[in-house]
């Protein structure tokens, strides 16, 4: 599935805007600078549909981007940027913490984490809606070359290890870097496993 063209069809800025479900939807969501961009170009090997930008926190709204008519992939606002407005966070919780909980048809939240710095409050806000909502949702720990692999691999038992009592986290946490491409196709297959054929 990952082999179809990627083609960006909707941005949503309120949740009246977001479009009808049609077709199995895979959500990214995490803080903003995870490498959410870059991880959807690199599942892709579509490079510039998605933007990636070293401004965190420009991006307000929820892009809809389809592969054909077998998957849709959902890039969710990043959060957690240090000079947001009240007014742009409160938006942020309402559209993002709306879609997650409620969404028809969303397949799976991969939730983003940067391996330097580990989950942060926000991160364990939207897991524990996740798993209020029975949300699917898959850790996915991102930029895993800029530390060394002993580390990946234990800040991977760390989390696996904390959610233990949590009945959604039965996927393993998967480690990605879409600057080596480590973890990638791992991925790919996971996440393809849900489209539909
Ligand atoms: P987003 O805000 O979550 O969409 O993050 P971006 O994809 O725009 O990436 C934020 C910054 O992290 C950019 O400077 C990227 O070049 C960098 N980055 C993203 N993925 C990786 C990675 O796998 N390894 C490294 N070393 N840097 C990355």
């Amino acid at each position: 599935v990952f082999r179809n063209k990627l083609e960006f069809f909707a941005a949503a800025k309120v949740s009246t805007s977001i479009p009808p479900p049609m077709i199995p939807e895979i959500a990214f969501a995490g803080r903003s600078n995870v490498g959410k961009s870059s991880l959807l170009n690199a599942l892709t090997r579509q490079w510039g549909v998605v933007r990636t930008s070293d401004k965190p926190g420009l991006t307000q709204t929820i892009n809809f981007f389809r592969l054909a008519s077998k998957l849709c992939l959902v890039d969710l606002p990043g959060y957690g940027f240090a000079y947001a407005k009240e007014e742009v966070k409160d938006a942020w919780e309402e559209l993002v913490k709306e879609y997650v909980s409620t969404r028809v048809g969303l397949q799976q939240v991969c939730l983003l984490i940067d391996t330097k710095w580990g989950m942060k409050p926000r991160d364990h806000e939207l897991i524990d809606l996740m798993e209020r909502s029975q949300t699917p949702y898959q850790i996915v720990l991102t930029k895993t070359d800029v530390v060394f692999p002993i580390d990946v691999a234990r800040h991977a038992m760390q989390i696996q290890e904390n959610f233990k009592t949590n009945k959604s986290v039965i996927n393993p946490v998967m480690m990605v870097s879409s600057k080596s491409g480590a973890g990638i196709r791992n991925l790919r297959t996971v996440l393809a496993k849900l489209a539909r054929y």
